[in-house]
């Protein structure tokens, strides 16, 4: 804020410009009285004051978190499990200012933040600005911090920071301060004793939470209890703990619980979208079935009203085979016509024969001429016989087969050949 007073400012602007707020406040306490003038001097420089204000407030823990500056600032409390968008807020931090001007203006992404390196241990405490990524040991090499002499080291402030067993774990986003602390400096913690229901946890809590409930839900492992009694809406700022007579590290129950919750949510929700699943795939079979079911229905429908067409079709008409639909008609008056010219011709050879055996003198070769007419008349005699009884055969047979029936049903005894 002191040093980038202006890149912080255009932050704001760009931020201002999206939003379209009514005003803009920053929220500094009282013990940066230098960072607040800069701030002031650059806004009066760009005649922003209609706009942003620099408000000073307290230093008192934790005035920094979201919603207890909300509510120092304008007086409004975010309800629980709700956001401050729900009140028409805003709000951001001068980190994240400063970052917007540098990807708006520079184009430049969030590849390193100003990480603070303090402790005993430290010889020169100071904020650097470090590459997301860094190994905290980078950063315990340029500060000159002794190893030795570091007993426990913090990733974040001594009350919601964590402590780090690795020094290469790498600085992250939210890595605003690494703490190498001596023995004197953070001594381990003393041994946890039983709650003594003294409340000072609940006086102390800026969440207006109940500590203390929290902490048998919590110890039980009773999340339901936890949640109803909004463990969501703690911040973590480890003030119970702090005051906790009986050191019971208060903070920490809660973090492995609100962990607990999630995975507990993150389950439910797992299994609930298993069973809409498993339900929709059973659904999906039960519709498919009913479309087979369906289907086969018809096609069993479709085939018997068929079946039944057929039947009445063959009851109201009989068939003609194909061997009888393919026969030539048959013309018995002719075949009747030409046996009898040959029975008529075979009679007349035969007078001629006796005409001529009774004459004197016998002429032998006309009568063997004539015998050998006879057997030809009568060859084409019987020829023409056995065309006319099958033509006759044939007409029979087609008349007398109602359905599918062929020529060879017809009984032998029906039709007798005129020769016989
Ligand atoms: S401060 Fe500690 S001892 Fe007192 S009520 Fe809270 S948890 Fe119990
Ligand atoms: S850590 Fe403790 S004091 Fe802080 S908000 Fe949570 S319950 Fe309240």
């Amino acid at each position: 804020m002191q040093e980038r007073t202006t890149n912080v400012i255009n932050g704001i602007e760009i931020l201002a410009y999206i939003l379209k707020p009514e005003t803009v406040l920053i929220g500094i306490e009282d013990n940066k009285p230098k960072a607040a003038d800069a701030l002031r001097d650059i806004i009066k420089s760009k005649a922003l004051e209609h706009l942003i204000q620099v408000v000073v407030i307290p230093t008192k823990y934790p005035s920094g978190g979201e919603k207890q500056l909300i509510q120092i600032l304008t007086g409004k409390e975010v309800p629980s499990g709700g956001l401050p968008s729900s009140l028409g807020i805003v709000c951001q931090n001068i980190g994240t200012a400063y970052a917007i001007n540098n990807a708006v203006v520079k184009g430049e992404p969030l590849i390193c933040r100003i990480t603070t390196m303090t402790g005993n241990a430290c010889a020169e405490p100071k904020n650097y600005e470090v590459l997301i990524g860094t190994p905290v040991e980078h950063l315990l090499k340029i500060s000159n911090t002794d190893i030795e002499k570091t007993t426990r080291l913090v990733m974040g402030g001594p009350m919601m920071g964590f402590t780090i067993e690795e020094i290469q774990t790498p600085i992250i986003k939210a890595s605003n301060c690494i703490i190498a602390a001596t023995k004197e400096e953070l001594p381990d913690p003393a041994m946890e004793q039983a709650c003594i229901r003294c409340g000072m946890c609940t006086e102390a809590c800026p969440a207006q939470l109940l500590p203390q409930q929290l902490y048998w839900f919590a110890k039980s492992s009773n999340l339901e209890q936890a949640e109803t009694h909004n463990i969501a809406d703690c911040i973590e700022c480890g003030a119970c703990s702090f005051v906790c007579p009986s050191n019971i590290p208060l903070v920490q129950y809660y973090r492995f619980t609100k962990g607990e919750i999630k995975q507990a949510n993150a389950d439910k929700q797992k299994s609930d979208r298993a069973k809409v699943r498993f339900e929709t795939r059973l659904a999906r079979l039960d519709r498919e079935q009913a479309e087979k079911e369906a289907k086969r229905a018809a096609r069993s429908e479709a085939a018997a009203k068929k079946q039944a067409e057929k039947k009445a079709a063959a009851v109201s008409e009989p068939t003609i085979s194909t061997e009888q639909e393919s026969q030539p008609a048959i013309d018995i008056e002719k075949l009747q016509k030409k046996f009898d010219a040959t029975k008529s011709a075979v009679a007349k050879t035969k007078e001629k024969i006796t005409a001529l055996e009774s004459t004197e003198p016998k002429d032998d070769s006309k009568i063997e001429l004539m015998k050998g007419a006879l057997e030809k008349a009568q060859t084409k005699m019987k020829d023409a016989a056995t065309a006319l009884a099958e033509g006759k055969k044939i007409q029979i047979g087609m008349a007398a087969t109602p359905n599918n029936q062929t020529q060879g049903s017809v009984p032998e005894a029906a039709v007798k050949s005129p020769a016989e």
